[in-house]
C-alpha cells in the first residue's frame, strides 16, 4: 500500500467499500477507473485502457471518461447489470491540504437508476426485495425510486413463483438475504436479474412512517428494501410513499403464468406489448396514465362497488364526447408529475423541470372546472376531489422564468422581481452592458471607424477591435495593445477595464445568488411533494378512465353487469385483440353461457378452429370488466370472479429445466389447489404432452375433480374426442364444438361455437387443408375407418377412478391402437448394444431427470 501515492491510497480505501461496483473516481474533469475496474470497463465501454505509473515497475491499469459525458457510460454499465459508485471531490481543491477529500455520493444500480434511457415513461422502474417468511411463502416488496410508489404482498410458492412475479413487473434488481440468494442464483442469471445483498433493515423509527401499517411479517422485507435504497442513493427519499398493501382478495388474482398466457401486458412471442390487451387499451395521453393502466391490468378489482364506481365515470365520459375531447387536450399538457416530484425530492430537479411542473399545474384548474361543470354527477365529484395545488403553481410562477435553460448555473432561471438583491446585481450587470454599447458608439465617432467593435472573450475580457486596414490612420495612443489577430488588433483602455470588473463581479454574484435561490426553492418544494403525488394519482386515474371510454367507443364495447351469483352470460363476445389484428376480415362473435346447472364446458374442434381464442376471449372479458372497463360483447352479465387460472399453450420453461409436460402438470396443480368456486379455469388441451391414454386419463380425472370438488366455472378444450362422453356422467358439463364445414371437399373454419361435440375426423380435414398429397389423405381415411372398427373399449370412467392414487406412476397398458401402431414400424431383430453404449444407457436410467438443473444436464451430456 505504501508504495502507492497518497491519492492511490485514498482510492484503494474507498474501493474497499464498493467491491461490487465500478468505482468512478473523480479527478478534475474526468472520472477515472483503476485496476480491474479499468480493465473490465475499457472492454465493456470500448474505451482506451492506459496506465498510471503509480510505481514504475507496476503501472496501474487505468481508463477514464469525461465528467460531462459520464451519464451515457454509467447507463451502459447499469443496463448491462453492473453497479456504479460515483466518488466525487467533496472539498474545493484550492483549499485542500494534501489529497483532496473524496467520497462516494451515490451508487447507481439497475433497480435504482432514475435518469436516462433505462426509464420508460409509460412503465414503472421497480426495485424489489424478497424474504422467505414461511414454508411456502415469500414476502415481496417493490418500489419505484423515480416516482416514490411502493407496494408489498405475499407470494405463495417458492423461488420460481418469485422469479415469475419479478419478471412480470420487468424488475431488474432484487434485494435478497443470503439464504434466498443461493436459491435464486440460477434463475436470476438466466433471467438477467441482478441479486443484491442487504444485511440490515432500516431502523425502527425512521422506517415506521413507511411500514407501520403493514402486517408484521411484511415489515422486514420493506425495511430491508428501504435500507438498500437509502444506502445506495444517499439522498432525500422524502417522496417515497408508505407501502401499499391491500389484502389479495380485494383484487382479481391472476397468476404470472396466466398473465402471460392471456397476453395481458407482454406478448408471448415477442415479449413486448404489441398484440397484448395493454396495447389495445392504451389510449392514455400522460406517462402516469400509462403506468396506472399497467397497474390496473396487473390487479383488476374484485369488489362490485369499486368496479361500478370506475364504470360509472366511464359511462359519463362515454356519453360526452365533447368533454372527453377537451380533457384530452388539457391532459396532453400535463407532464410526468410523479417523476418530477421524485426529482424534487432527489434534489436533481432543474429549471426546465420546474417549468414543466408549473405548466402541468396550470392545466389542473381548467380540468377541475370542466369536470365540475360537466353536468355529470361522478365527474363533478371527481373534480371536487382534486387538490389543484394552486399555491405550488403560484410559487413557481413567481420564481421561475418563462423559458429556463436546463442548467441551473447559467442564470435565466429565477424571474425578475423574485428577489431584490438579485435584481440589483442584474441591474448592475445590465447597466454595465448598456455602458459598453455606448462606449462602442462613442469610439466609432471619435475614430471615424464604422466597423470598430467591442467584444468579449473569457481570456482577455472586454476589448476594442480595429481591423488592420484602419490601424495606420488612427491615433492609438489612448489604447493598450492586447492581442494581434490575422486581420485585426485588439485593445483595452483603463476605463474599459474598470467597468469590466464591475460587470463581471455583478454577473458572478448574480449567478451565485440565483443558484442559491434555486436550491432554496427546491428545498421549499419538498414540503409539497405528497400533495403533488396525490394530484398525480387522481390525474392518472382520470387518464385511464378516459382511455377506457375511448377504447369502448372505438371498438364498440358494451357495459357489463355484475350480479351476486356465479353464472356468466356473454352474448356475441369477441376477442378484442384478435379482432383488431384480423384487420378487414371479420371476427366471428360467440356466446358463452355458464349457469349454476351447467358451468363447465368441454370444447372440441379441429386445430386452428378457434378453441383457444374462444377461451381467452372469455377470460379477457372478465378482466376488462373487473378493471372497470366496458367489454367486447353485445351483452355481458358476470359474476365477480376471484381468480383466473389458465393452462394454455406450451410456454417454454427453459429456466426451470422442466419438460413441457411437467410444466403443464405444475400449472394444472397450481390451478387445482388454489381455485375456489368463484374462480374461472381455462384448460387448453390438457394432457397433450404425454401419451394418448395417459393424457386422456389425466384430463378426465381433472375434470371430474373440478366438477366434484371445486365447482368453478371451467372451460376445457381437448382433441380427445372420447372425453365428450363425459357429458353423460358429469351433470354440470356441456359439450360444445367450434364448427368447421366442407366446401368443395375442403375444410372451412367457421369459428362458430355450437352445442354438442365435434365430428371426429377433423384431423384428416386439416391435413387436407394443408394440401397434404391426396395419396396420404386417402390412406389416412382408410386407416381411420380401420382404427375405429378395431378400437377396443376406451377407458371407462369408473376404471379411471379406481386406479391407484398417482396416475403419474402408472405404467400405461399397451392398447390395441398402440400395438397396431407399433406393428407398422417394429423391427424383429434384437438390437445389439456395445458395452460403452450400455454404460451410457445405465447412466441415463439412473438419472433423476426432474431433479437435474440445465447446467448439470449440459455437463452430463458433454
Ligand atoms: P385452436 O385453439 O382451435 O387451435 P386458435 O384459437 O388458435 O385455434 O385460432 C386460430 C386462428 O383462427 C386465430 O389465430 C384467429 O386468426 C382465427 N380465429 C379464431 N377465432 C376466430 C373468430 N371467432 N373469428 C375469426 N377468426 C378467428
Amino acid at each position: 500500500m505504501t508504495t502507492y501515492t497518497p491519492m492511490m491510497q485514498q482510492y484503494m480505501l474507498v474501493k474497499q467499500d464498493y467491491k461490487d461496483a465500478f468505482l468512478f473516481y473523480r479527478l478534475g474533469d474526468f472520472y477515472e477507473l483503476f485496476f480491474d475496474d479499468a480493465i473490465n470497463a475499457s472492454q465493456l465501454l470500448e474505451i482506451t485502457l492506459t496506465a498510471r505509473a503509480g510505481n514504475t515497475d507496476n503501472p496501474i491499469p487505468m481508463c477514464g471518461v469525461p465528467h460531462h459525458a459520464a451519464q451515457g457510460y454509467i447507463e451502459t454499465l447499469v443496463a448491462k447489470g453492473y453497479k456504479v459508485a460515483i466518488c466525487e471531490q467533496t472539498e474545493d481543491p484550492k483549499h485542500a491540504k494534501g489529497v483532496v477529500k473524496r467520497e462516494v455520493v451515490q451508487v447507481i444500480t439497475p433497480g435504482t437508476i432514475t435518469e436516462g434511457k433505462a426509464l420508460d415513461g409509460k412503465s414503472n422502474h421497480f426495485i424489489a426485495a424478497a424474504e422467505s417468511i414461511g414454508e411456502n411463502e415469500i414476502a415481496f416488496a417493490y418500489l419505484d425510486v423515480s416516482t416514490g410508489e411502493s407496494n408489498c404482498s405475499i407470494i405463495e410458492g417458492s423461488a420460481k413463483q418469485l422469479i415469475q412475479q419479478v419478471q412480470s413487473y420487468a424488475i431488474k434488481e432484487v434485494i435478497v438475504t443470503e439464504q434466498l440468494q443461493l436459491l435464486l442464483a440460477e434463475y436470476a442469471e438466466a433471467g438477467g436479474i441482478v441479486l443484491s445483498l442487504e444485511m440490515e433493515e432500516m431502523e425502527g423509527a425512521r422506517a415506521a412512517q413507511y411500514v407501520s401499517h403493514l402486517p408484521a411479517n411484511l415489515q422486514g422485507v420493506a425495511k430491508r428494501l428501504l435500507q438498500y435504497v437509502e444506502r445506495t442513493q444517499m439522498r432525500s427519499l422524502s417522496h417515497i410513499q408508505p407501502f401499499n398493501y391491500t389484502e389479495a382478495n380485494n383484487f382479481l388474482r391472476i397468476d404470472t403464468n396466466s398473465k402471460r398466457n392471456l397476453e395481458l401486458i407482454q406478448s408471448i412471442r415477442s415479449g413486448d406489448s404489441k398484440g397484448t390487451l395493454l396495447w389495445l387499451l392504451d389510449e392514455t395521453v400522460t406517462a402516469m396514465g400509462g403506468r396506472k393502466l399497467k397497474q390496473w391490468l396487473h390487479q383488476p378489482l374484485a369488489n362490485k362497488n369499486a368496479i361500478e364506481s370506475r364504470q360509472s365515470i366511464v359511462t359519463e365520459l362515454l356519453e360526452d364526447f365533447f368533454l372527453r375531447d377537451e380533457l384530452t387536450g388539457l391532459l396532453k399538457n400535463v407532464y410526468d408529475l410523479e417523476r418530477l416530484a421524485g426529482r424534487v425530492a432527489f434534489g436533481s430537479v432543474g429549471g426546465r423541470d420546474l417549468a414543466q411542473l408549473r405548466e402541468s399545474l396550470r392545466q389542473v384548474p381548467t380540468i377541475q372546472e370542466k369536470l365540475i361543470n360537466s353536468g355529470h354527477e361522478k365527474c363533478r365529484i371527481l373534480g371536487q376531489k382534486l387538490d389543484v395545488c394552486a399555491d405550488v403553481e403560484r410559487l413557481l410562477a413567481e420564481a421561475i422564468t418563462d423559458h429556463p435553460p436546463i442548467s441551473i448555473k447559467e442564470g435565466d432561471v429565477i424571474r425578475d422581481g423574485y428577489n431584490e438583491q438579485l435584481d440589483e446585481y442584474r441591474d448592475a450587470s445590465r447597466n454595465g452592458k448598456d455602458w459598453i454599447a455606448q462606449l462602442e458608439h462613442k469610439e466609432r465617432e471619435l475614430t471615424g471607424i464604422k466597423n470598430l467593435k467591442i467584444g468579449y472573450n473569457r481570456v482577455f475580457g472586454y476589448y476594442i477591435e480595429i481591423t488592420k486596414s484602419h490601424l495606420n490612420n488612427t491615433d492609438l495612443s489612448r489604447y493598450d495593445r492586447k492581442q494581434t489577430l490575422a486581420n485585426a488588433e485588439r485593445f483595452i483602455t483603463e476605463e474599459l477595464k474598470e467597468k469590466e470588473a464591475l460587470i463581471l463581479n455583478a454577473e458572478e454574484q448574480s449567478l451565485a445568488l440565483e443558484y442559491n435561490l434555486f436550491v432554496a426553492l427546491r428545498d421549499r418544494l419538498k414540503a409539497y411533494i405528497p400533495r403533488v403525488q396525490a394530484l398525480a394519482s387522481e390525474i392518472s386515474e382520470l387518464d385511464v378512465l378516459m382511455s377506457f371510454a375511448a377504447v369502448t367507443d372505438k371498438y364498440r364495447f358494451t357495459k357489463p353487469e355484475f350480479h351476486e351469483g356465479r353464472s356468466l352470460r356473454i352474448i356475441e363476445g369477441r376477442h378484442p385483440v384478435v379482432e383488431k389484428m384480423l384487420n378487414k376480415q371479420s371476427y366471428v362473435p360467440n356466446d358463452c353461457v355458464l349457469t349454476d346447472d351447467k358451468n363447465m364446458m368441454l370444447i372440441t374442434g379441429p386445430n386452428m378452429s378457434g378453441k383457444s381464442t374462444y377461451m381467452r376471449q372469455v377470460a379477457l372479458i372478465v378482466v376488462l370488466a373487473q378493471m372497470g372497463c366496458y367489454v367486447p360483447a353485445d351483452e355481458a352479465i358476470l359474476p365477480i370472479t376471484d381468480q383466473i387460472f389458465t393452462r394454455i399453450g406450451a410456454a417454454d420453461d427453459l429456466v426451470a429445466g422442466q419438460s413441457t409436460f411437467m410444466v403443464e402438470m405444475l400449472e394444472s396443480q397450481h390451478a387445482i389447489t388454489h381455485a375456489t368456486k368463484n374462480s374461472l379455469l381455462l384448460f387448453d388441451e390438457i394432457g397433450r404432452g404425454t401419451s394418448t391414454y395417459d393424457g386422456m386419463s389425466l384430463a378426465q380425472a381433472m375434470m371430474e375433480y373440478i366438477h366434484e370438488e371445486i365447482g368453478a366455472n371451467t372451460l376445457f378444450s381437448t382433441h380427445y374426442h372420447e372425453l365428450t362422453d363425459l357429458e353423460n356422467e358429469l351433470v354440470r358439463l356441456q359439450n360444445v364444438h367450434v364448427s368447421a364445414t366442407e366446401q368443395d371437399g375442403r375444410v372451412v373454419f367457421l369459428h362458430k361455437v355450437k352445442k354438442g361435440a365435434a365430428d371426429k375426423s377433423y384431423g384428416v380435414h386439416v391435413a387436407e387443408l394443408a394440401e397434404m398429397p391426396e395419396a396420404i389423405l386417402q390412406r389416412a381415411r382408410i386407416l381411420l375407418e380401420q382404427f375405429e372398427a378395431t378400437s377396443i373399449e376406451k377407458p371407462n370412467t369408473s376404471v379411471v377412478r379406481e386406479q391407484t392414487p398417482s396416475i403419474l406412476e402408472q405404467v400405461p397398458q399397451k392398447t390395441a391402437d398402440e400395438e397396431l401402431q407399433l406393428s407398422l414400424f417394429s423391427i424383429n431383430e434384437e438390437p445389439v448394444i456395445a458395452p460403452e453404449q450400455q454404460e451410457v444407457l445405465d447412466t441415463l436410467t439412473k438419472l433423476n431427470v426432474m431433479g437435474t438443473t440445465p447446467m448439470q444436464a449440459m455437463t452430463l451430456l458433454y
